[in-house]
């Protein structure tokens, strides 16, 4: 006990600023948590359900305390209570996040209502807009397994409201097999979809088209999409409408993404 006081007073001692620095990002993360009723864990690894995940404790302090930020910033747009009925109040902040072998910029686990967020992103990309897509885009699949039980469902009213014959690619994970296709582009490829990524799986749709309406900066691009994309629209109001029957509450989406809900 006094060998560990005097070891932690010589830390401080010899290294003041990586002590303030901790305290710091703990004491943010501890706010958040009050916030926003969740659990934040980066100091130690966390298993996930299938044992899949591979990644290191975060040890930079500022990327860190930068992700903290966006966290704070995202997360306030969502109605009181969101996270727990989505399946979503433990995070756990990563670093070099893997995925049974595969380097991927966060993984939904709605079954131990977490999800793995890597705070340095995915191949060097760490913009705050990627990081903040990631979490609206991941957090979209645990709001799914809380409505439907099943990240994967396919609900009818969906893909009706797709042109005829359109059919969804074999999902998510198959992207990162063929990495010269721009999977990610925010560019309304054909009628109904906001990115190649979407035309992968009905889950994948919902989830880049939730990024796109939670992300302030997409705004823009996304209302020209509305105005001349009457089928993305109906997405939107269909989508909006059955998280609305979970958190009984109109939303950020709704309010700020007028052009996606009138008829104008
Ligand atoms: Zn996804």
């Amino acid at each position: 006990m006094r060998k560990s006081l005097f070891a932690g007073v010589l830390l401080q001692v010899l290294f003041p600023n990586l002590i303030s620095a901790q305290d710091k990002v703990r004491s943010y993360a501890n706010q958040l948590e009050k916030k926003f009723n969740i659990q934040i864990i980066y100091e130690k690894k966390v298993t996930d359900t299938w044992n899949g995940s591979r990644y290191d404790i975060p040890g930079n302090r500022k990327l860190l305390l930068n992700y903290l930020k966006i966290i704070d910033q995202e997360f306030s747009k969502y109605p009181a209570g969101y996270f727990q009925l989505a399946l979503a109040d433990i995070l756990i902040l990563t670093q070099n996040y893997h995925f049974q072998e595969n380097h991927q910029a966060a993984m939904p686990d709605p079954y131990g209502r977490r999800l793995y967020l890597a705070i340095d992103g995915h191949k060097n990309n760490y913009s705050t807009e990627y990081l903040s897509s990631v979490i609206h885009h991941e957090l979209q699949h645990n709001t799914e397994y809380a409505i439907w039980s099943s990240q994967y469902y396919k609900w009818d009213a969906w893909q009706n409201a797709n042109t005829e014959n359109f059919k969804y690619g074999p999902g998510g994970i198959s992207a990162y097999s063929d990495l010269n296709v721009d999977w990610g582009s925010r560019s309304n490829p054909l009628p109904g979809f906001i990115s190649l990524y979407s035309t992968l799986g009905q889950e994948e749709d919902r989830a880049e088209i939730m990024s796109m309406l939670m992300y302030n900066k997409a705004e823009a691009d996304l209302h020209a999409f509305c105005r001349k994309d009457p089928i993305l629209k109906k997405k939107i109001q269909l989508l909006s409408s059955k998280i609305e029957e979970l958190v009984e509450s109109s939303g950020f989406w709704r309010t700020a993404n007028q052009p996606c809900y009138t008829n104008e």
